[in-house]
């Protein structure tokens, strides 16, 4: 077969560990046999990182602006921990974290799904991703520790100076407060990030908060999605045949699980915290978890749920042939080069990114399986593999299904 070819690049970002290492077996056995991979290169390891003030993470981040696709490898947010065992300058922030702020983007998180591996919930058959709006709200609050009775007075002082007052609660005894703040744009990106993701992806989109007792604030986003879906969206909608509604966030809980799946489930920072880690239990496990960051631009960079398997890292160090599962690294890849193609019109790069994920789930399917899903699947027949040769039994797979 001759080569795929990619007249434009993908944006590829290295990262650390463990799934540095299966980074490149994944290029090496399942992606250069088959396409003349056009890449733009960032090494996003903690020592390149470091050695270059994180500056590479700022270039990596407007590299996906200019080309749009990008595909990243998990990395290390270094802590106390990691300043010395790298000795490093300083202690860097989550590449994650730059590359969001620089895109302003949405990220969405869809479970892999496999036919041995049954959902928790018995009546979910098709994935549910989670949309997790990631700024503000609780994570960004001012905290404060009421120590007597009293009562909270706030006062908004606006830039050219005229203040508003705020009336606050009065407590009779000791209590907590918390003030917490979003921000329009923000709120706006998310919800266009949604829009565009569910346009893309043809799927219905649901939008949930606790607007009824919230009445300014939770009422307030689901105003600006219910005005940025009217005044751009709504006929995109109709003609795709796909639906955008939004129900009180109790609504939602009880009818998710009672669903089918198949489903954009989009929700705010804290609720899409706490949901995303509910649903992605209850699909299975976290290696089996995609990751994308949609900007409002219509920039993507695809990515693992995961982090960089540390653990397994440091067995592999002392020589250790580790079983970890490269599922959702591969389909980053695959999420990239099926965008890429899309937005190419190269049919051959879309269905070459169908195929590998076909002969990853048939993989699973007929038992051959990493050491983290043993628990997971049904069947009696499994045989647990090590990485290396698991994605050896994907390439000869996924060598038929391409010759
Ligand atoms: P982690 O790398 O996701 O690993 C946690 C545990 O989950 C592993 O020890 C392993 O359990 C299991 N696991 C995760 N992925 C697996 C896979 N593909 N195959 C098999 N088992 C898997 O999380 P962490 O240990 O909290 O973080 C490690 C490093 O990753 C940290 O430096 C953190 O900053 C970074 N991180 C990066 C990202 C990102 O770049 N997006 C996200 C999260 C964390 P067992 O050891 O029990 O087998
Ligand atoms: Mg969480």
């Amino acid at each position: 077969m001759e080569k795929i070819k990619m007249p434009k690049p993908i944006v590829e970002i290295d990262g650390d560990e463990m799934t540095r290492i299966i980074w490149s077996m994944i290029k090496d056995k399942l992606l250069l046999p088959y396409i003349d991979l056009n890449t733009e290169y960032y090494d996003l390891g903690l020592v390149n990182r470091n050695v270059t003030d994180d500056s590479v993470t700022v270039q990596c981040a407007y590299a996906i602006k200019k080309h749009k696709v990008g595909v990243k490898c998990a990395t290390i947010t270094p802590n106390a921990q990691r300043m010395g065992e790298y000795n490093l300058k300083s202690m860097w922030k989550s590449p994650n974290a730059t590359i969001r702020g620089i895109l302003d983007g949405t990220v969405f998180r869809e479970p892999i799904l496999v036919k041995n591996i049954a959902p928790t919930v018995s009546t979910w058959k098709k994935s549910i991703i989670i949309a997790r709006h990631a700024y503000g709200d609780v994570y960004s609050a001012k905290e404060y520790r009421v120590t007597s009775a009293g009562k909270l007075k706030a006062e908004f002082v606006f830039k050219d100076g005229k203040t508003e007052d705020i009336q606050g609660f009065d407590f009779d005894s000791e209590g907590i407060v918390q003030i917490m703040h979003n921000k329009d744009k923000s709120i706006e990106s998310f919800a266009r990030s949604c829009f565009n993701f569910a346009l893309d992806r043809n799927m219905d989109l649901w939008f949930s908060a606790k607007d009824t007792i919230s009445k300014q604030y939770d009422h307030h986003f689901k105003d600006i999605f219910a005005d940025i879906y009217e005044k751009e969206y709504a006929d995109r909608f109709k003609k795709a045949g796909i639906e955008y509604f939004y129900t009180l966030i109790d609504d939602a809980v009880a009818r998710v699980v009672r669903s089918e799946g198949g489903f954009i489930w989009a929700l705010k920072n804290y609720d899409g915290d706490v949901m995303s880690d509910m649903v992605s239990s209850a699909f299975g496990s976290l290696a089996m978890m995609t990751s994308v960051l949609v900007s409002p631009q219509g920039e993507y960079e695809y990515e693992a749920a995961h982090g960089t398997v540390t653990r397994h890292y440091y067995r592999h160090l002392k020589g250790e042939k580790t079983s970890t599962n490269p599922i959702a690294t591969i389909f980053a890849w695959t999420g990239a080069l099926r965008k890429r193609g899309e937005l190419d019109n190269s049919d051959r790069l879309v269905t070459f990114a169908d195929n590998l994920e076909a002969s990853c789930i048939e993989s699973i399917e007929q038992g051959y399986i990493t050491k983290d899903l043993q628990n997971l699947v049904t069947g009696e027949k499994n045989t647990v593999m090590n990485t290396e040769d698991f994605i050896n039994k994907i390439a000869e797979r996924l060598e038929e299904k391409v010759k």
